[in-house]
Order: C-alpha cells, then structure tokens, then sequence
C-alpha cells in the first residue's frame, strides 16, 4: 500500500478498498523497516498521524488530500511539533502557529507524519549540512540524496511518505527530486505563501511540492498554491485547475534548448538521458528550437552573493534569547550571543554569515551586493527574451547524478558549481521543474528541468505529464530497500 502515488490511493480510499488507518500504518510500518537505511525523517508523530487518521476514517472530508499521509521538511512550522531546519540552534524548537501551506495541506484533509531531513538552513546541495544526520539516496546506499530538501526526496523515492513539501532557494527542491528519482516543482516566486517557512534568502525562496508522479505533483499545487495576507511577497492572482493542465500532446509548444546549459562538467550520461527525454517531448508533438542565456556563467557567483547576504540578516534572529538552543555557561549578554550562535551553527552556515555580512558592509555593498543585483536583472532578461520564442526551456537539472558521501564535502566551491543550473529559476522568479527522464549505467536516477515564465506551471506540468508517460521510468522503484 505504501508504493501508491495519491491519486492511486485515492482511488481505493473512495471505493472503500482502503482506509486512511491502514494507509497510515502501511508508511510507519514501511519507515520501521526502512529509515535506518534512508534516515529522511527528523521526527515522526506516530500518534496524531494514527488519531489523525481515525478521524478522517469516521468523517468522510471532501478535500483531495482527505486521509492521506505526507511528511514535510523541517523548514516549515508546525504548531506542537519540533521545527528544526537541520539545526542544532532550534534544537527543541515547538512552534506556536502552523506555516500557511501546512493550514493548507490540513484542511484538504492531509495526515502530516513527521519532519524530513535537511540541510542546515537549507543551505548545501547534498544534506550533509545536517546538524543531526545525513539522508542517504534510497537508490544506492552511501551516496548522497543531494539537497537540500534531501529527506523530503528520499522520503517519497522510498515510499516512506505518499508526497512532501521542500524549500527551493537555489535548487533545493529540484536537484534532489533529480537525484532521488521523483517528481519536484518549484513554483513561481510568489505563487505559495512562505508564512511560516523559516527565511534563508527572502528574495528566492519558495515553497514546492515533491511527489511520485506529475498528476499528484498538480495535485498538491491546488492545494497549497495562492495569495495569503500573511505573506506580502505573495500575489493576488486567480489559481489555475493545475490538475486540468495534463492533456496529451505538445502540438503548437516551442520547447528552447538552451545551449549555455549542456557545456564544460557536463557527464555525457546525464546529456544523453536529457537529449533522450528531449527526443520524447519532440515525438508528443513539441517543436524544439535552439535558445540562448547568455548570462548563464554569472549566476553561481550572483547567487553566492546575494543568498548569504540575505541569509547573514535572517538570520540574525538566532540569538539565544528568542528561539531554541542557548548557551548556559557565559557570564554576559555578549558573550551568551557569541556562543549561542558559535556552538549553535555548523560550518557552512558560518561560512554564508561571513560571506554575506563582507558583502553588506559599508564599503562594499556598492562593489558585491548591489552590482550581483545588477547582474540578476540581466539574468532575469535572458528569460524574458527566451521566452518570447520558446513556451519553456528544457536541460538537465545537475551535471552529474549523486554522488558518494563525503566526495566533494570539503569542497564547497564544487558544490556551489553543482548548483549552476538550477540557481537561475530563482533569480528570475521562474517555475521550474524536475521529472525523471532516465537512468545512469549503475542505476542512478537521472532528472530533466523545464523552466517556463512566472505563473506558468501549467505548461511545465503538462511537458512533464506527457514526458512522464513516455519516458518509462516512473514505475521504476529502488530494490533491496527492505
Ligand atoms: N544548493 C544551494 C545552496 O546551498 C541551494 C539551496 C536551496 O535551494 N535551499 O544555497
């Protein structure tokens, strides 16, 4: 039972097949009998997911998410239950208030299990950033689940959740989706309220679903997409039926290859698997045409600007006195602050608050900060213009599938270049998406992005749909996991 997508158990749950409790059960089983292995969920409450499911079992709900359990990452609040974003500083954190896109997922009826894994703030590319573990990719044991939404992957690839939420800042949802073989959409910046999701940069982060196939990826859009008062960066602008958007055929579509995203780095099985699924999307009746963003080399270092700057001012909260973990041994205010946060943070965390504070001090903000937000508006452009000739841009999301644990952990400058394609979706506010398009010869899954302009999920939940129905691979399931 637990390998159902939703829409699958759904079905059995309005035929009267199944019953919410069982499905419950069917995932904690499933995440006793495998979570040591993968080791997505940060905690579980076994208890309100059970109560939860009782009483969606007595009343009958009419909302599309109605009994069936989902897991979120532990970046979104969730009133009585921990909210740790992977760190060691918000250790014993319980939020007062639900985030808006878990009221949401709540009222269409959804059983929340537990928090997933993720990178420290979610900053990293593989979840090794984590304070307290390290997700492994559900399809070969030691390699990364890549981040850093990398529980909230790994937990739908090993069916140890029916679909969850992540956060894309840079890539976050899509480049574990890619790594992890599952379906991951990061919406346009604006589409789902970020209320309630803890900030690392608040001009790029946004709220996404990551799912087992296309059809329940549009169905939890529905859900959690649209404006919310809470949140001012959110838009006042009509919903869409997502769910309708999936029609076969791509006559009359301009799909743009563009030809600054398959250069130096790229791993030939990774160009073959995404020029394959560029193949299939030409077969469903897309023209594919030949696009230029010339700005593409700028974006890692505009990004590994402005996201530290960001997130050196957000977070500036953690300071021992209003959240989570404090020091108990200093003798002064001064001193509690520096070691609250010294112990609290890791390493890479440390890293973008040195960066970040740099690149906002006086002196040199005119030199970093404002001149990347310069180049961010040329790299928006690129877009503006591709998509004048192209309805969206199809490339791989990453240059290579995962790798080992610990490959490139002393590297960070490696990781941030793993980030290159999927860092510029953010920067121009666009949607973007992962689908599995492949596989590499030792069975590593590998994904396709389609980005498309703001407020145009439907057309790359469309491409994917019928991507997703040639392609072959979404059946596929990792073995020897139990
Ligand atoms: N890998 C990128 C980073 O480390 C993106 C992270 C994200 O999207 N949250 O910042």
């Amino acid at each position: 039972m637990h390998s159902l997508t939703i829409g699958g158990a759904r079905k059995q749950l309005a035929n009267g097949e199944i019953t919410s409790t069982a499905l419950v059960e069917s995932a904690l089983a499933r995440i006793d009998a495998v979570d040591g292995r993968i080791k997505a969920y940060l905690s579980l409450d076994r208890d309100g997911a059970l109560a939860a499911a009782e009483q969606a079992d007595k009343k009958k709900g009419s909302g599309v998410l109605h009994g069936i359990p989902v897991a979120v990452k532990d970046v979104l609040c969730t009133q009585n239950m921990p909210t740790t974003c992977g760190s060691k500083i918000l250790e014993g954190f319980i939020p007062p208030y639900d985030a808006t896109v878990i009221e949401k997922l709540h009222d269409a009826g959804a059983i929340i299990l537990g928090k997933l894994a993720m990178d420290e703030f979610a900053m990293g590319s593989t979840n090794e950033n984590c304070a307290f573990q390290v997700p492994e990719n559900p399809w070969k044991a030691g390699y990364v689940t890549g981040g850093s939404s990398g529980g909230s992957a790994a937990a739908v690839a090993a069916d140890l959740c029916f679909a969850s939420l992540g956060s894309d800042t840079g890539g976050s949802i899509r480049q574990p989706a890619s790594l992890c073989g599952v379906v991951g959409l990061k919406p346009t910046y604006g589409r789902v309220s970020r209320y309630g999701l803890v900030a690392f940069a608040s001009s790029l982060d946004q709220v996404g679903p990551l799912t087992k196939d296309v059809s329940d990826c549009a169905l939890i859009m529905n859900v959690i997409a649209g404006h919310d008062g809470r949140d001012s960066t959110s838009i006042r602008r009509e919903v869409p039926d997502f769910a309708g958007a999936l029609t076969d055929g791509l006559q009359g579509v301009r799909i743009g290859v563009p030809r600054e995203y398959f250069g130096e780095g790229m791993d030939p099985e990774v160009e073959k698997a995404v020029r394959g699924g560029i193949e299939m999307l030409r077969e469903a009746g897309a023209q594919i045409i030949d696009v230029s963003l010339p700005h593409t080399e700028y974006c890692v270092a505009v990004y590994y600007l402005i996201a530290p700057a960001e997130a050196s001012s957000n977070l500036a909260r953690f300071d021992g006195v209003r959240f989570g973990y404090r020091d108990m041994e200093s003798d002064s205010l001064i001193d509690m602050y520096r070691q609250t946060r010294s112990q609290g943070f890791g390493d890479e965390v440390k890293r973008r608050i040195l960066i970040g504070t740099y690149a906002l001090s006086a002196g040199y903000y005119d030199a970093y900060y404002k001149k990347a937000s310069q180049v961010r508006t040329l790299i928006k452009d690129d877009f503006s213009a591709a998509f004048t000739e192209c309805d969206l841009v199809v490339s791989p999301v990453t240059p290579t599938p995962a790798w080992k644990i610990g490959e490139n952990a002393d590297d960070p400058l490696a990781l941030y270049l793993s980030d290159i394609l999927t860092i510029s979706a953010n920067l121009a506010g666009i949607p973007g998406l992962s689908v599995p398009c492949g596989f590499s010869s030792d069975g590593l899954p590998i994904g396709m992005q389609m980005q498309a302009a703001h407020f145009n999920e439907e057309i790359l939940l469309k491409a994917a749909w019928n991507l997703e129905q040639r392609a072959g691979v979404v059946d596929k399931k990792p073995v020897g996991l139990d």
